[in-house]
């Protein structure tokens, strides 16, 4: 059997372990210290947000920007459908309902129409939206532009899911820069990592400053414990930190490595019709987190993504369908939902391939290889 290719695995740089020796050889073995402090300055510079808190997930970043914006039991929260889980669940978490939205075209991401549809359909049933969460899929920006005009106009708060869009921009600016709060996640999958970690960024310092207070258990500034407010433990280890202060040297050369992954899947299968890959919109800059591919089986003789991932499977390769969007999934079938159809048939017909940074030339080959033997070994 040949060796496994993963989806997507963590990729150290080097320098990771010697920030974890500093941590360990001063003690910092805790959810606060040098490393953390250093990390969120790395974050901010590299994105120019004017602020950064390093917290242990992406997943509690959402949901202590949501508690933030003041988001409480019955109030509705837009979010987008074609996403992970983890998007939505803070909504959740606060007894809120999240209102999904479906995607366009062009990114696979929140579509503006659709957004403006809910909105005014939301406030005419009588409640408005408190916030309103795109996600750039995979590393693809939303359209922003569009998005925060609407947000803008009826003044509703943007929280950007960049979880997976690290490196990614629009006209040079950072996904995650763009709505009131952005988080960020370096959970294992994602392009650089922590083991386990996120981070929320914003320009507003009142919001990461009030993010980390929420995040060490709220404890008022007294000489006994004392807490006025509830509070979280979802602050960023000082271990955790080092490691992403070696990863955010590494960050570019990651998403240049990924982004030639894209290119090599998409040169490599040009030829073959009915596999089509996602442009990047001008002045779009994805990080090309994962790489992933439509099959359209009208023009593939009925050659779908469940035979082509089991084609990869068989030389040991992972692949995945796209996320399934969350208006399909069981736990969130009673929330609103506004759409077309568009993330559903990218459901039905995407699959996202091996994506890793430490990728092989020999690894794209045997991937690629995957694919047309699926494809060859099709009745003409
Ligand atoms: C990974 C991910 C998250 C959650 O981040 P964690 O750090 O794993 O909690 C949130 N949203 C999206 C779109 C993600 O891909």
């Amino acid at each position: 059997m040949n060796s496994k290719i993963w989806l997507s695995s963590p990729h150290m740089g080097g320098t990771e372990q010697t920030y974890v020796n500093e941590a360990f050889a001063t003690n910092w073995i805790a959810p606060l210290g040098p490393h953390v402090n250093g990390f969120e300055q790395d974050l901010a510079t590299y994105t120019a947000a004017k602020h950064a808190a390093a917290l242990s997930s992406g997943t509690g970043a959402l949901h202590l920007a949501l508690i933030m914006l003041g988001v409480k039991a019955g109030d509705e929260v837009i979010c987008q459908s074609m996403t992970f889980s983890a998007s939505a669940n803070p909504i959740a978490y606060l007894g809120a309902i999240p209102v999904f939205i479906d995607s366009e075209k062009d990114t696979w991401n929140m579509c503006p129409d659709l957004l403006r549809e809910a909105i005014v359909d939301r406030i005419a049933k009588g409640k408005k939206p408190k916030a309103i969460i795109p996600v750039h899929l995979y590393g693809m920006p939303a359209k922003m532009d569009e998005i925060s005009a609407i947000a803008n106009e009826f003044e509703i708060p943007i929280i950007e899911d960049a979880a997976e869009a690290l490196g990614s921009s629009i006209n040079g600016k950072a996904m995650g820069t763009f709505g009131l709060l952005g988080i960020l996640s370096f959970n294992g999958n994602k392009i650089i990592t922590t083991s386990g970690g996120g981070a929320l960024i914003s320009d507003q310092e009142e919001y990461i400053n009030k993010a980390r207070f929420l995040a060490t258990q709220a404890r008022d500034e007294a000489p006994h414990y004392q807490h006025s407010e509830i509070g979280y433990n979802y602050r960023m280890s000082n271990v955790c930190a080092a490691i992403g202060r070696g990863q955010m040297e590494v960050l570019n050369e990651r998403v240049a490595q990924r982004r030639a992954n894209f290119e090599y899947y998409k040169n490599t299968l040009a030829n073959y019709d009915g596999i089509t890959f996602l442009a990047e919109p001008n002045g779009y800059f994805s990080n090309r987190w994962l790489s992933a591919v439509l099959i359209d089986p009208a023009k593939t003789k009925d050659l779908n993504r469940v035979q082509i991932a089991a084609e990869l499977a068989l030389d040991n390769i992972e692949s995945r369908p796209l996320w399934k969007p969350m208006h399909m999934q069981p736990v969130f079938k009673d929330a609103p939902y506004y759409g077309n159809g568009v993330a559903e048939s990218l459901f039905e017909n995407g699959l996202c391939l091996p994506s890793g940074s430490n990728l092989t030339t020999e690894d794209l080959a045997r991937v690629t290889l995957g694919i047309t033997k699926a494809f060859d070994g099709q009745p003409v």
